[in-house]
Order: C-alpha cells, then structure tokens, then sequence
C-alpha cells in the first residue's frame, strides 16, 4: 500500500488526487492551504468521490472515480504517519508554502516530488527542508502529466491529454532502500500514462525550464523596440514568432547546453545528459503538431499546438491594445526560469551574454533587479530561485553534494 499527500487544490491537484485514489493499494489524501479551499473540496466531494474524465490519444473519454481519505489544510493531519509520496501540484510561486509547512513531519526515507517542479525545485527543497532533505527521495518533472482542468470544484475534472511520457529525475534516497523504488512509485499512483522517464541527475530537469528559454525571448523579440504606442491587435505569440527571435531563442539553449558541459567536465561523475537543445526538445514534446520540422524558426512558427495564442495584452478605451509585462510570461518566468539558469552558469562559470541581454530587459518591465552588469547581484534576488539566494555558491552547493 502507498500513501500519497497531493499538495495544491487546482486542476493537477484534482486529477492526481483522483487518479491516485482510484487504484486499489493506494491511499491518498490532499492538503490544500489556499484559502477555503480544503472546506469547499471537502463539502464538495460528499460520499462520491472525484469523476475525471480522461481522453488519451483519442480515445473515447472514460470516467475514473477515487476519492481521497481526506482533504485537510492542517499540514499535521495530512502528514499523520506512513506518508510515502508527497506530491507539490501547485504553481512555482507556491512551492515554497508548501515545503515550509511539511518540514518539521518530513521523515527520511520519504519521496517529495515536484510536478511539475521546474527550475530550482531542488535548491528550494534542500534549502528549506534542510538537512534531512539528504535522506529523501527528490523527483523533479518537466510538467504536469495532463492537460487538464476542473468541471466542478471538488467533485470532476476533465483530462484533455495525456503525455505519452513525462521526462523528470530523481535523487535517491539511501534511506528509500526496501522501499518501492520513487519512480515506480509515483507511476502507479499516474497509472499506466504518462510512462515517466526519469535519467541524470536532478540539475539537470532545473536545468530545462522551457517556459524560461521560450517566453521572456519571444517578449523580447516582438516588444524590444516598441514605440509605446498602442497596436490594433494583439500579435501572434508563438506561430508569430521572426527568425531573429528563432536565433536568440536557440543562443540562449546553446548557453544552458554549455552550461551542462562545462558541470560535466568539472564532475565527471555527474551525468547531465538529460539536458537537450530546445530544438530536440519540440521535435520531442510536439511530435505529431509541427508541420514543418526543418528549423526551430519553422518548428515554432508551424507547431498546430499554438494556433491562435497571442501575446498578452490589455485593451485600452479605443478598442487597441497594449503588450502586458506583468503576465507569467516575465513573472514566473525570469524568477523560475532564466534567472535560475543563469546562476547555474555563473557558477559553471560559463558566460551566457544572451541570457543576460533579456533578463536585462525583461527585469526592467517589471520592476525588478535580478542581474547588474552582467551578474546576479541584483536586490531582488529573494523572490527567484536561482541557487545564489539559498547560499548554493559552488559546483559541489548546486549538485546536492555539499553548501
Ligand atoms: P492551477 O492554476 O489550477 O493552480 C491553482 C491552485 O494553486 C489553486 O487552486 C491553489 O490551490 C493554488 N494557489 C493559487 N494561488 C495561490 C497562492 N497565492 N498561494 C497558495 N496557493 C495558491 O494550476 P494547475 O493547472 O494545477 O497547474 C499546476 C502547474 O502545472 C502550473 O505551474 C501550471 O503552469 C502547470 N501546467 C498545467 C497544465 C494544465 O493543463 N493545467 C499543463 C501543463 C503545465
């Protein structure tokens, strides 16, 4: 039997509760401290349990039903003895509440997983859950294994798509010895899809936050000599994108993938194959969707599963628009993305002039100070995750071997 605690009350936190539940040898539970949230699921759910619809590889839709023992927003409850698997499915900006709270009941031999945990996940763990943090399974995924979202608060969510794979990786724990392995774990609260692919160590999933190679460049791209003025719609976001913004997006991969070598070289034990060029990583990710798979440029520009997403903007009183900097694009995505990957290459030792070019500018929209002239020294350092603001200043620091 496993026990797993489902952390988040959004729509991966309603899927995996229900997903988990289902299987007969697995307990699961939820804590959800947003809000009321943990009162309203409660109520909501009754006797019944969750109904999530599931879609894969276009099949008809099936109905799975489980309901958790519990929903609670008292981290005492929900970690009451015998917790195997946590699993943190909430935003990035959110991770941290959580991990605070399930510290003082986090007990050696137990699995923390992030999914999705992106860049830095691991440097907030072992930051914040100190040092029994070495005596825990960690598990980081690219993303969350569906898309998804809740039909009725507390009682269903639809499943839209399931990955047929879901990349991660995993730090053992010695103290998991004789216990299910983490990996396997989690895939049979998952079920049979996504299978999960966990390889290399677990810098290397902080090491590919997409969003962050992505999203703050194509901002970039399209706004860098914007004369202020409002435009009649709102561009393209993606299937817009120029050749330019295609180099600088494919520059700034280049530094993270020089970044890896430059760690592997340096720990020859340390195997950060799992890092891959954003280009590998759409042909991957979007095997059936790019039309035209020649180029990054025309990857993107042809990726069917971007049709009609534009950049965000705000309408003014004329019915024009203006771009809006404050969107997740920038504001997750400096702090859990490009500054992360940043303050790894600084200290690999690697120069990233790219990266340092858009997070110059993508700050400054913001309001925030990440990077000075060229390094991390910037007073909002406290709000990213980038290893510097845990203390993780060396090789030895990021890799989980030593401060
Ligand atoms: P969501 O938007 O449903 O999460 C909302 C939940 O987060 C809330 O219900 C609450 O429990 C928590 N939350 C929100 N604001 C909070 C706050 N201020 N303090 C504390 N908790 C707060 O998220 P999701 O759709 O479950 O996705 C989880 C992660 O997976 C996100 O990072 C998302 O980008 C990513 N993702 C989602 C999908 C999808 O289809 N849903 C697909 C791929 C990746």
């Amino acid at each position: 039997m496993i026990t797993v605690l489902v952390c988040g009350g959004g729509n991966g936190a309603h899927v995996c509760a229900g997903l988990a539940a289902s299987h007969d040898d697995v307990t699961a539970r939820v804590l959800t401290m947003f809000e009321d949230e943990a009162e309203r699921w409660t109520a909501a759910m009754g006797q019944e349990g969750l109904h999530i619809a599931v879609r894969h590889s276009g099949s008809e839709p099936s109905t799975v039903i489980g309901k958790p023992a519990y929903v609670t927003k008292d981290p005492a409850e929900a970690m009451k003895p015998n917790v195997d698997l946590i699993v943190i499915t909430v935003p990035s900006f959110a991770h941290e509440q959580y991990l605070k709270a399930l510290k003082p009941y986090v007990r050696a031999g137990m699995t923390i997983v992030g999914c999705p945990g992106r860049a830095g996940f691991d440097f907030a763990v072992r930051s914040i859950i100190g040092e029994i943090s070495a005596e825990l399974s960690i598990m980081n995924f690219e993303s969350l294994p569906w898309a998804c979202r809740i039909s009725e608060f507390g009682q269903s969510a639809d499943v839209l798509g399931v990955k047929d794979t879901l990349a991660g990786a995993v730090q053992k724990s010695k103290s998991a010895d004789g216990k299910l392995d983490p990996t396997a774990a989690f895939q049979k609260v998952l079920g049979d899809y996504p299978k999960l692919l966990t390889r290399g160590h677990l810098l290397g999933v902080t090491l590919s936050p997409t969003n962050g190679c992505i999203h703050p460049e194509i901002l970039y791209g399209q706004w860098k000599d914007w004369d202020g003025k409002p435009v009649a719609k709102p561009p393209l976001f993606y299937n817009g994108l120029d050749e330019e913004t295609a180099h600088l997006i494919s520059g700034v991969s280049d530094e993270v993938l020089a970044t890896a070598k430059a760690i592997m070289e340096q720990r020859p034990n340390v195997d950060l194959s799992n890092v891959e060029h954003i280009f590998q990583w759409y042909l991957r990710t979007y095997p059936d969707d790019i039309g035209d798979k020649s180029t990054l440029y025309t990857t993107i520009r042809t990726n069917k599963a971007y049709t009609g997403l534009i950049h965000p903007c705000t309408k003014t009183d004329d019915e024009q628009y203006l771009p809006n900097f404050r969107y997740r694009y920038i504001t997750e995505d400096l702090p859990y993305g490009l500054t992360v990957l940043k303050g790894i290459a600084e200290i690999a030792g690697v120069p990233t002039p790219k990266m340092d070019h858009v997070i110059e500018w993508a700050q400054e929209k913001i309001g925030k100070s990440f990077i000075v002239n060229g390094k991390l020294t910037g007073s909002d350092l406290n709000i990213t995750r980038c290893p510097q603001r845990y203390g993780f200043n060396t090789l030895d620091g990021i890799l989980g071997m030593s401060k």
